[in-house]
């Protein structure tokens, strides 16, 4: 597909700041196109103020079936209509791209995208610059951090994003992670905070509030008295809650009012019958394993959470590398990665491959028969990479998409999981999360049609977020082997 560069103009920015007067709150807003950093501008293939995107075939993010022929037309930061082609009218002096041969759908939301990558060493690194640009260069154009283990650099990072000065997805701040006292304390070295009082939790709660956080997560080791706690705090301070649960079941967590479970299946300990209250037993996984999903107990957890409006997240990638089903490390992933994580990676998976529990199979097969459930019930699912291992920022996202087709999925149902669905969650749906006249200008067009060929959706050929394309090559080749540097 061709390429073009337009410098952005005068007049285009002031449309932008008009544009800015309109739209109250963050992230949902527009960017300042003339403060766009010079560094920003190299990564633009197209920066018209008004784009036609033609003869695509258009999956909407609503789950109804993918339409051939739709064109889509651009104005500033917004899409200003969407229809079958020819029918609607493309404006004068638009930039026309002729697309025939391209899927686009909206703009990924990852629901459980750190900006920090997890290796095998272990050891957690900050993406504060490879991270935003491989999101964005993969089509994820929104993420929740979902834990952190700087703070003050996700909100930084955050922050620079929204002024122009650097490229990257929009992003929602989570606080570091809270946990009770307990054995998974050692988890410290992530950053996580040990939740000792009532008070010390409402502290918490408040004072990431304050900063700017729109969301906590809890983490494996937390007792029900705290979680109740922080659950009551955060919603008082109008913040929502997710967990990655172990010492609490599901139930628990729903019946207390949390607003969102990490992992699915994966992170539910409530069918361990040695499981002690508020303890988180190692068994917990074995008995996922050997779970038979018609188990009635199966039922009654997914229909609790349906009825209380308990979104969930799938991180079928990062699940996928926790088993001998692992895939390969692609030519992509050996780009951005450099050696000394390669050969870390390679050692883990050799591991994984051969001794370690050949039962994790049967886990994540039930995993994926508990997200088609939960979704066949009515529940919201999304989906986010938690990029640890070989699940890299965005290309794990990616993954995801492939494994939820294979998984039984219908691929229009799966671009609503990971998009629209995302978008609800985050309280962003009236912005974004679909193809529609009106919505801000946050899309992926890819070459192929990831209907016929779901991994097609690795050939992404331009990212438009808030209405400016960005050329993916240049963004994933500015960050070759930078993934666990920096
Ligand atoms: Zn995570």
């Amino acid at each position: 597909m061709e390429k073009r560069v337009r410098p952005c103009t005068r007049i285009l920015g002031s449309m932008a700041i008009l544009f800015l007067g309109f739209l109250g709150g963050e992230p949902a807003r527009g960017q300042d196109r003339d403060a766009l950093s010079g560094e920003v501008r190299s990564y633009l293939a197209v920066s018209s103020p008004v784009v036609a995107l033609e003869n695509v075939l258009l999956f909407d993010g609503t789950g109804g079936p993918a339409r051939a022929g739709q064109t889509i037309v651009i104005r500033g930061n917004r899409i200003e209509s969407v229809g079958a082609t020819g029918e609607v009218e493309i404006p004068s002096g638009a930039e026309r791209l002729d697309l025939e041969g391209h899927s686009v759908m909206p703009g990924m939301v990852g629901l459980h995208n750190h900006m920090f990558y997890y290796q095998s060493t272990p050891r957690a690194s900050q993406m504060q610059y490879s991270g935003p640009r491989l999101y964005l260069g993969a089509g994820v154009t929104t993420v929740r951090t979902t834990g952190s283990v700087s703070p003050y650099q996700d909100i930084s990072l955050k922050g620079a994003i929204e002024r122009g000065e650097t490229p990257g997805p929009r992003i929602l701040i989570t606080a570091p992670y809270v946990i009770s006292p307990g054995p998974d304390e050692r988890l410290r070295d992530l950053g996580m905070y040990a939740i000792r009082d009532e008070e010390a939790a409402r502290r918490y709660v408040r004072y990431w509030a304050a900063e700017g956080a729109e969301w906590i997560k809890a983490y494996t080791q937390i007792t029900r008295e705290a979680l109740g706690t922080i659950i009551d705090e955060a919603h008082r301070q109008g913040m929502k809650v997710t967990a990655h649960l172990c010492s609490v079941g599901f139930r628990e967590a729903t019946a207390m009012g949390i607003d969102n479970l990490e992992h699915g299946l994966w992170a539910n300990s409530e069918y361990d019958t040695t499981r002690e209250p508020d303890e988180c037993s190692p068994n917990y996984q074995r008995s996922i394993a050997e779970l038979d999903m018609d188990d009635p107990r199966v039922a009654e957890t997914i229909s609790e959470m349906v009825a209380a409006g308990v979104a969930m997240t799938s991180t079928v990638a990062v699940a996928e590398q926790a088993t001998p089903l692992v895939p390969d490390l692609t030519e992509r992933d050996l780009d951005a990665l450099p050696d000394h994580v390669v050969e870390a990676e390679m050692e883990r998976r050799s591991i994984f491959r051969t001794t370690e529990m050949p039962w994790m199979i049967n886990l994540f097969e039930n995993m994926l028969d508990f997200e088609l459930a939960f979704v066949e019930a009515g529940g919201v699912l999304a989906a986010g990479v938690d990029p640890a291992w070989g699940a890299l920022p965005g290309y794990g996202d990616q993954r995801n998409f492939e494994i939820l087709v294979e998984a039984g999925f219908e691929p229009a149902a799966v671009v609503r999981i990971v998009s629209a669905n995302g978008a609800r969650i985050l309280g962003l749906d009236d912005e974004l999360g679909t193809v529609e006249a009106g919505k801000l200008a946050d899309l992926v067009v890819i070459e192929g049609d990831i209907e016929l060929r779901p991994s097609d959706i690795r050939n992404v050929r331009l990212v438009f977020k808030d209405g400016l394309g960005y050329d993916p090559n240049r963004l994933t080749a500015a960050v070759a082997g930078q993934v666990g540097v920096r």
